[in-house]
Formats: C-alpha cells, sequence, structure tokens
C-alpha cells in the first residue's frame, strides 16, 4: 500500500446496513468529500456508496482493505448535517438505512447517473488578416460563422449556433480543421428551475408593503434568524393574512446573508399558486435560482436540480415533503407552510413526517425554523405551551377584508321539513342562486369522491363490499360502476341487490359527482365543474380548470379537499361544506381536529377579495365542537379544549403513539403471532409503555390482508424503536406475517 493511501468509511447503498472501509488513492483523496457518492467493491461486485468520513481509521489490517475504485461526482451530494438526519430517521422511524439513504437521494443521482454533456463552441486561434480575407472569398459561411462566435463572451452550446445562423456541419468543421474555432465538451445547462408549475397565471402583484402585524412577525422572526442557532417559530395566521408576505421577508434576510432556504408545502400540484408567488416574487428580487420539486420532475431535471442546489449555484428549493432532503449546504432558514396537513406525513418506510424533520434538520443546522398555519397542529400548539417553539401571530386579513360568515345548517331539521333525504339544503340553493345571478363564484366541498358512498338495499339490508377489502364498494354513475376506492377493484353496477335480487336498491351517502348533478339540477343555466382524484388522472386537467375558474369561465366548482387548500380566487364569495360530518365520525383521536382544520381551511376560500364571504355548512351534529369553534372562527379555544381531551386520555402530543400493523392472509395466524409479539414486547419494556392490542384494524381486511395492530405509547420513540427491532429479530418471523410500524402515524385505519 501507498503511505499516502487514505482510508474513508463509507454506507453501501446495497442492501445492508454496514459501514464500510475503503483506501483511497490520494490523489484521489482531494476530491472526495463526507456525502461524496463512490463506486466501491463488495463482495466480488461493486456498488455505489455515500462516504460517511475522511481521514478515517479502520480497526482491520490495512493491506486488507480494498480501494475505492471511482468518485461519481465531483462534489458531495449530501450534507454533513443530512448524513446525520438520516440517522434520527433510521433510529426513529425504524427504518433500514438502505430505505432511509433511498428516500432521501433521489434515484437519478443515487445511480450515479452522469449530468448531460454537450457541446460548446468558442473563437480558437485568431485568423490573420489575409486568412480572413480569404475566407471570406472562399467560404463566406465560414466567415460568417466565425464572425458570430468571436463576438461571445463565453463558449455557446454549438446547436445553438448552427441553429441561430443556419449553419451546416460542413461549415462548422471547416472552421474547426482550421483552428479558428474551438470546441468543449461540457456539462449540459437543463434548467430544471424553468419549470412550467410557476408559470400559473396570476395578478401581478406590485412590491407588497407589509402591514403593521406583518412586519411584527417579520421582524421577530429576522431578529430570531440575525441572533442565530436553532428556534422554531410557529406563525398562526388567519387564512388571507399574508403569511406568504412574512415568509417571504424572512427569505430575502437568509438569501442577503448568501444562506440558502427550504420552503416546503404540502403538495406541489395543488398548491400551484404559492409555489408561483414565491417563484417569482424571489426572482424579481435577485437573479437567485429557485428549484421547485416535484414528483413530475424528469430524471434529468431532478439531477440538475440536485446538484445545482449541492453546488450552491441554486440557493433557494420549493417543494413537497421529500424537498426536507434538498442539498443545500449553506441553509438559512426552513420554513414548513400549512404545518398541520396530514400530507406531510409519509405513508411509506421510512414513514418519517416531514416537519418534524424540518424542525430536526433545523437543529442540526442550527438555523431558523418557520412553521405556518391558520390552524396550527396539537403537537406544534403544545410545543408553544411547553416553550420550545415561539408564537407570531397574524389575527387580520390584509387589507381589512373581513373573515366568511359561517351558517351552520341542521341537516336534521332540513330533511323533517322536506321530508325528503337532499343533498343542498334550501340555505346554500337560495346563496348559490343568488352569487350566480351576481356572477360571483362558489365552491362545493364533499370529501368524497364518486356518487354515493354505497350501495343499500332497502330489502334486506345488504351493503356490497369490496371482495378484497373490509369497505363499502364506492358508487360511480358516469361508467355505471362500483369501485372499491382502497384496491381500486370495480365491478359493474348490479341492478338488483345481489344477496336477495331485490329492485330496492338505495344509493346511500354522497360523493362528489352526486353533488355536481344536484347543482346541475337546481341551476342548469350555471357552468358546474367537478375536480377530485377522477378528474386529477388527467395530466394537466386540474391546471386548466382551475385556469377556467379564475376567468370566470366556471360558476360552481364542486371538489373534495384537493381543492382546500392554498388557492387564492377573489371573485369565490361562497363555499359550501356539503357534509362537515364525514370526517367527524372516523375512528381516529384527530377526527376533531382533521374536522376542523378542513372546515376554516376551506371557509378560507371565500372572501378573498374585495367582496365579504360567506360559509354554509351541513351538517347532522350542529353542536359539536369543531364546527361550533370552526363557527366562531376560535382557533385558540378549540386547541385549549382539544388540548384538554387529548391530555385527559393522554393521547398524542402528550405521548407518542407507535402503530404496529401485521397482516397476512391468514386471519388465526396473524391474530396468534400478533398475540406472542404483544406478549414478548410486555416483558421488555415493563411498565415503560403502555400496550393496546392486538386488536383488529379499522379497515380489517385490505387487499386480502387481514390486519391487526397494537398501539405503544410511550415518552422515548426511539428507546422504544430500538426494542421492538430487538424483539423482531429474535422472534421466529412467518413468511406470510407482514409488519408495518408507523411512529407519530397520522393514519389510523
Ligand atoms: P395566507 O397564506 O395567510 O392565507 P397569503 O399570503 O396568500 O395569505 O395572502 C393573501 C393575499 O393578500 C395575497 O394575494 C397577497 O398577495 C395579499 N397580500 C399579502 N400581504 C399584503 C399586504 N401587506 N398588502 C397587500 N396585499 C397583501
Ligand atoms: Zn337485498
Ligand atoms: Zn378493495
Amino acid at each position: 500500500m501507498d503511505l499516502n493511501d487514505e482510508i474513508v468509511a463509507v454506507w453501501p447503498l446495497a442492501g445492508f446496513d454496514k459501514t464500510l472501509h475503503y483506501k483511497i488513492a490520494s490523489s484521489m483523496a482531494k476530491g472526495v468529500f463526507e456525502g461524496s457518492l463512490v463506486r466501491v467493491p463488495v463482495g466480488r461486485r461493486f456498488t455505489l456508496g455515500i462516504v460517511v468520513e475522511t481521514g478515517a481509521t479502520a480497526d482491520v489490517e490495512l493491506s486488507k482493505l480494498k480501494m475505492v475504485s471511482q468518485v461519481c461526482y465531483d462534489q458531495a451530494i449530501m450534507t454533513k448535517p443530512l448524513l446525520k438526519l438520516a440517522e434520527w430517521i433510521r433510529t426513529y422511524y425504524g427504518a433500514k438505512r438502505e430505505s432511509v439513504l433511498e428516500t432521501m437521494i433521489p434515484a437519478p443521482i443515487r445511480q450515479g447517473m452522469s449530468p448531460k454533456r454537450d457541446k460548446y463552441v468558442s473563437a480558437g486561434e485568431a485568423p490573420s488578416p489575409e486568412d480572413l480575407a480569404a475566407l471570406e472569398r472562399r467560404a463566406p459561411k465560414q466567415r460568417a460563422l466565425y464572425d458570430f462566435v468571436s463576438q461571445q463572451f463565453k463558449p455557446q452550446k454549438k446547436s445553438l449556433i448552427l441553429a441561430r445562423l443556419n449553419a451546416s456541419a460542413a461549415t462548422y468543421n471547416g472552421l474547426l480543421k482550421k483552428g479558428f474555432i474551438r470546441e468543449e465538451s461540457r456539462v449540459a445547462e437543463r434548467v430544471a428551475y424553468e419549470d412550467d408549475i410557476g408559470k400559473v397565471e396570476f395578478a401581478d402583484e406590485n412590491e407588497i408593503v407589509l402591514n403593521d402585524e406583518q412586519s411584527e412577525v417579520a421582524e421577530s422572526l429576522r431578529a430570531s434568524m440575525a441572533k442565530g442557532g436553532f428556534a422554531t417559530h410557529l406563525v398562526q395566521g388567519v387564512t388571507g393574512s399574508g403569511k406568504t408576505e412574512v415568509y417571504l421577508s424572512a427569505m430575502r434576510a437568509a438569501l442577503d446573508k448568501g444562506q440558502g432556504v427550504l420552503f416546503l408545502v404540502p403538495e406541489v400540484a395543488l398548491t400551484p399558486q404559492t409555489v408561483g408567488r414565491i417563484r417569482s416574487r424571489l426572482a424579481r428580487y435577485s437573479d437567485i435560482q429557485t428549484v421547485v420539486w416535484h414528483s413530475h420532475l424528469s430524471d434529468g431535471e431532478r439531477l440538475d436540480g440536485w446538484m445545482a442546489l449541492a453546488s450552491g449555484k441554486a440557493k433557494v428549493v420549493v417543494g413537497a415533503r421529500s424537498a426536507v432532503f434538498a442539498p443545500i449546504a449553506n441553509l438559512g432558514l426552513i420554513v414548513v407552510d400549512e404545518e398541520h396537513e396530514p400530507a406531510y406525513k409519509q405513508d411509506e418506510t421510512p414513514r418519517y413526517h416531514g416537519r418534524d424533520v424540518a424542525v430536526y434538520r433545523a437543529f442540526l443546522e442550527g438555523v431558523v425554523c418557520v412553521l405556518g398555519s391558520a390552524t396550527p397542529s396539537l403537537e406544534s400548539y403544545r410545543n408553544v405551551k411547553r416553550g420550545k417553539y415561539a408564537i407570531d401571530r397574524l389575527t387580520q386579513r390584509v387589507d381589512d377584508r373581513s373573515l366568511p360568515m359561517m351558517f351552520v345548517v341542521d341537516m336534521r331539521q332540513e330533511i323533517a321539513r322536506t321530508r325528503k333525504s337532499i343533498q343542498l339544503s334550501t340555505l346554500l340553493v337560495e346563496k348559490l342562486r343568488d352569487r350566480f345571478e351576481r356572477k360571483e363564484q362558489s365552491i362545493l366541498f364533499i370529501n368524497r369522491r364518486g356518487f354515493s358512498s354505497s350501495m343499500l338495499c332497502q330489502d334486506c339490508g345488504h351493503v356490497e363490499v369490496c371482495d378484497h377489502c373490509s369497505v363499502p364498494m364506492t358508487y360511480h354513475r358516469t361508467d355505471e360502476t362500483l369501485k372499491c376506492h382502497l384496491c381500486g377493484d370495480e365491478a359493474n353496477a348490479p341492478m338488483r341487490c345481489p344477496s336477495c335480487k331485490s329492485p330496492k336498491i338505495r344509493w346511500k351517502g354522497m360523493g362528489t359527482q352526486r353533488i355536481e348533478d344536484a347543482v346541475t339540477r337546481v341551476m342548469p343555466k350555471a357552468k358546474v365543474v367537478r375536480i377530485d382524484a377522477d378528474t386529477m388522472s388527467r395530466k394537466h386537467l386540474f391546471r386548466e380548470i382551475l385556469g377556467d375558474f379564475r376567468s370566470g369561465k366556471i360558476d360552481v366548482l364542486v371538489g373534495t379537499q384537493m381543492i382546500a387548500k392554498g388557492l387564492d380566487f377573489p371573485n369565490v364569495t361562497l363555499v359550501g361544506i356539503v357534509d362537515a360530518d364525514l370526517s367527524l365520525h372516523i375512528p381516529d383521536f384527530r377526527a376533531n381536529e382533521r374536522t376542523f382544520q378542513l372546515l376554516l381551511q376551506v371557509s378560507g376560500r371565500a372572501g378573498r377579495g374585495d367582496l365579504a364571504g360567506e360559509v354554509v355548512v351541513q351538517t347532522f351534529t350542529p353542536h359539536a365542537d369543531p364546527i361550533q369553534f370552526a363557527r366562531q372562527g376560535d382557533v385558540d379555544h378549540f386547541l385549549e379544549v382539544e388540548a384538554e381531551s387529548r391530555e385527559r386520555f393522554q393521547y398524542p402530543p402528550y405521548r407518542h403513539l407507535v402503530r404496529q400493523v401485521f397482516r397476512g392472509p391468514n386471519p388465526d395466524k396473524v391474530s396468534f403471532f400478533a398475540e406472542q409479539f404483544a406478549k414478548r414486547v410486555g416483558e421488555r419494556v415493563g411498565n415503560r409503555v403502555e400496550l393496546r392490542g392486538p386488536a383488529p384494524c379499522a379497515i380489517e381486511k385490505m387487499k386480502d390482508h387481514y390486519r391487526f395492530q397494537i398501539w405503544y405509547f410511550s415518552m422515548n420513540v426511539t428507546a422504544l424503536m430500538a426494542d421492538l427491532e430487538a424483539i423482531a429479530s429474535e422472534i421466529g418471523w412467518p413468511s406470510d406475517v407482514i409488519q408495518v410500524l408507523d411512529a407519530d402515524p397520522m393514519s389510523l385505519s
């Protein structure tokens, strides 16, 4: 071995959680950093891996160490804090390191995809005046090409130059042979950040001057950033209070110091306006490049975006959950918009919560994290109460616009009065017609796609349930089918009850299609359009519809929670919540919280322009807390009452919940095994952890698998996860029982 060889520690991306050591030639070592991607031999194969330590020492003989065979990129693809973050996610969410790295690093980078190279041209050896004259005479096209190239300040892309001058390859090659121009191959600059998401049309805002409340909050954030170090601020601001402007002010403070910014939204596709606003405002502010990170990027765009951030060429990333892993080296600020959104939780391994990871990353980086919401999560509320987070409030809508007036309609009375089951109350119909006459717009919100929730036989009570899942099938009228929203199975809608052959079939409950129908019936002249997962399957349709809605071509928009987020349409003066109870009666301790958040978020879509807004809420339980507090817009009081009830039952956020699901095709086997597991855990953890179950999950059967769960309540998730992992590795695991561990679960079905 060469005395100058160094040792590096590597996490291989190869299906096992070990740290391996390699030698690296000193010449190569200069280009290797913590976070570099390298190719290394493992056994008789090669694999890629991340360097986690340079200048390491290994406890094996040096001569036994193999050499690093290749360094994939000339810059690190992860930062040091990101490496630490990976370890935290691994231990907290109980995932394999490989799966954590797979989630953190986008596939094209993880696979060492090479950046696309293009040919670039610049002027070569300067021709003498005689040469030029000769060129002019014998090859005028070459002369023209030479003149053009020699006037450029920097090398230009060959293909662009040829196209621009309409020059042929022969002309080009002639010049090249003479040495008057030079060609080099360079990494192409594809512009991932110029993606079209940001181009959603929205009124060009004049430079906005913050109002007093906004200035105060912005000042508080900036002061915290100036002080340096880690801090988390919860910005609690009513809908339309201008939170985005406040974030922008803090973002500029970071950018002014040359630092980068991470901005998270629950879903890029559903918040085009927020994303567009951030981009255009930053572009106007300086030539800082913003990378928009979303699921529709091509591999090439992903590679370029990632590398632009890793190299510091781009300083801002705006994106959904996974953008929290963007390799910004000199991070100055993290913003998490709509921090209460369940969409921040990933529902596959590693089941991390984007907001919580963001806070932890801010801690590792020693920077400020801003969480924004009109309806904060109980988790963040508790952290404010405990003094862990600072709170900044925005209590007013901008320009003294008033918050919408909310009317609660008791559907029990409505049905008693009309003596039939109806979808739209008299009040809602009245107001819809009124808006239509005044050429204002309305949004109707129903949290279920399809036509109705289930098929009910009026003679025998039969409800058609999916063969593979224990949930009722949903009736879709457009194609006369019954669909399972869990496994996607579908069948033709029956004309007669499959059980007793009675023709008396009733469609129970309602979905977006039924509401669309009902509105069309009461207002035949109005243009009604529906947005839900069914319409969303067509690319671009969502944005087209939003465009049509903005330009006034649509009178009533009917949709699921997809339309609840971040949309800002000044001409919307009515929002109807068709069935407020849908989210209220689910078996989840967050049912109240979710309902309250949905009500306020949806109603926040009304009255955002100069016209005041109104909200009609239809419910069978008008006196339920979330509905009453939402009617009064009383967020603080709701949080207080909800926190009390959570504390009484010692539910999160008072203790952490870890949920373990066991599933498999044989119900007896799954349940027996879950029992055994629970017993082992009980013996090991004693009274450090409270166990509940095993019991069948709310959805007992899903895609032909029977499901049982154990709930663990604990103050220390990492310790619990380590215990569960240890037990799982000791116990003989049947091949047809699968487990899923979920720390701080957001879905309990
Ligand atoms: P929020 O996120 O709190 O619901 P937004 O940030 O979307 O609110 O702001 C709502 C609207 O008010 C946007 O159109 C925004 O451009 C505008 N706005 C925000 N702050 C101001 C201000 N100080 N003066 C004028 N308009 C503002
Ligand atoms: Zn029947
Ligand atoms: Zn199914």
